[in-house]
């Protein structure tokens, strides 16, 4: 595996063997007993990072998004949500299987304004309407490149939301990436939602795990909801001891992944045959269009036999995310590869 240079996402990398080390000297006990100290640090430690009350441990990011759902809503409700979101296309129908809920996406490049959030808001007051009772944001948008949601236009959208009665959550799985990107602190990112999941299995290179932050009320319900959709695991301290050990050595070098993100979409921003829109090479993600009629799975198939592993977005879009596994170098071998694999079909 180790000569692939694997870019189909920043989920793919593995424990080094310090955060394995980590691992092995964490002391754990049963978290439904509320007995790890190892994940009762973690939360803690995660709850004042994004500066609300409290936090608690989830399995993945999809059951954090999920459990917030539950506590935030209720059966037919309207939930506002970014163009292609994680909840709309990765979360296999969780949200209106597992919620009863239904998603209306807004704007267009994972962001989206005021005056959109206003027009998609149901009226209230007429029982042919759902009731809209909750705004989500995504930050760092997965699907539309990693864009940043600006802060100015998180904090606007929030304040009506809450004038007009909606529940505000943060699907966070990146938001390690938005605050390096934007240099911006994660409390102050997290401060205008009622609830805010963050993902260590991310960019921050841990094999597992997400905290759902909220507040003191909200936290026995939270956990009920986990041990429901059987997300209630026993001595899950070694993989909060994971988690710990990426926040304290890998946060700070997210910016590097950026950088190498940048320079893979430069790359192939100089080949006719490529749309990318320069803008959204904030982060981690590279996403790209084939030009024409090329089509990305003869990209990927080209890509893999030369040892460069991406993903299809769609029938001609592509996707690379960077991450603690690969270097400048590889990053820079993968983006020519893919441009002479572009070149040659669309020439040939
Ligand atoms: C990855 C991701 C999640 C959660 O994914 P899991 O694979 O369930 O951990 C949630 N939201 C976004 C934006 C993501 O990219």
């Amino acid at each position: 595996m180790n000569d692939l240079i694997d870019l189909r996402s920043d989920t793919v990398t593995r424990p080094t063997a310090e955060m394995l080390d980590a691992m092995m000297q964490a002391p754990v006990g049963d978290i439904q007993y509320g007995d790890d100290p190892t994940v009762n640090a973690l939360e803690e430690r995660v709850a004042a990072l994004l500066g609300k009350q409290r936090a608690i441990w989830m399995p993945s990011g999809t059951m954090t998004n999920q459990v917030a759902l539950r506590l935030l809503t209720r059966p037919g409700d309207d939930i506002i949500v970014s163009r292609e979101a994680h909840s709309v296309w990765h979360e296999s129908g969780a949200s209106a299987a597992n919620a009863g809920v239904q998603l209306t996406e807004i704007g267009t490049d994972g962001t989206f304004t005021v005056d959109e959030m206003r027009r998609a808001i149901k009226p209230t007051g007429n029982s042919v309407f759902p009731p809209t009772t909750l705004m989500q944001i995504e930050n760092t948008h997965n699907r539309m490149g990693g864009n940043v949601f600006p802060q100015d236009q998180v904090d606007a959208l929030c304040q009506v939301a809450k004038e007009l009665g909606l529940a505000t959550y943060l699907d966070g799985a990146r938001l390690w990436n938005a605050s390096v990107a934007q240099g911006v602190s994660l409390d102050q990112l997290a401060a205008p939602f009622d609830m805010v999941g963050v993902s260590f299995s991310k960019g921050l290179g841990a094999p597992g795990g997400s905290l759902l932050a909220l507040n003191e009320q909200s936290w026995s319900a939270a956990e009920r909801w986990r041990r429901m959709y059987g997300g209630a695991m026993r001595q899950v301290g070694y993989f909060a001891a994971a988690a710990d050990y990426a926040l304290t050595n890998n946060l700070g070098r997210l910016g590097e992944d950026h950088q190498n993100a940048r320079l893979i979409g430069l790359h192939l921003s100089k080949s006719k045959h490529v749309s990318i829109d320069l803008a959204s090479l904030q982060t981690n993600i590279v996403v790209f269009n084939l030009t024409g009629s090329l089509s990305a799975k003869d990209i990927i198939g080209a890509a893999k036999a030369r040892g460069v592993l991406i993903n299809a977005l769609g029938p001609h879009r592509l996707r690379m995310l960077t991450h603690c596994d690969v270097t400048k170098a590889e990053c820079q071998h993968a983006a020519e590869v893919i441009f002479e694999e572009i070149d040659k079909r669309a020439s040939g």
